[in-house]
């Protein structure tokens, strides 16, 4: 026979860290400092202006990767939809020079931030 069944002890402790759509959540106060903050802009190509185009605010980094509160410094602003191959919302989320900048982006707004 083999080994004895033995399972592994449910954990007792409760869930005591938010999930990564909590995390991911941005607050209105948030929105409204990246409003501000890209004076109703797109902040990579700068042309598109609300209203008259879609913005949309993008996380930074993917939900789960991030620690904490959204904050202004997590978001960009960007023209889109992102399922437009044309607008900068879908640079931003579906290619690798996209990452990079957002990487580059998020670095300068927490230097100005500081
Ligand atoms: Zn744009």
């Amino acid at each position: 026979m083999g080994l004895p069944f033995q399972p592994v002890p449910k954990p007792t402790h409760k869930r005591n860290k938010p999930t990564a759509k909590q995390r991911g959540a941005i607050s209105s106060s948030v929105r409204q400092q990246v409003n501000i903050r890209s004076q109703d802009r797109c902040e990579r190509c700068g042309k598109h202006i609300s209203n008259v185009w879609t913005l949309e605010q993008a996380h930074i980094k993917r939900r789960w990767t991030m620690e904490g509160k959204c904050t202004a410094n997590d978001l960009v602003r960007l023209c889109g939809p992102s399922s437009d191959s044309s607008t900068c919302h879908h640079f931003a989320d579906y290619t690798r020079a996209g990452r990079e900048w957002l990487v580059e982006f998020q670095t300068k707004l927490l230097e100005e931030s500081t």
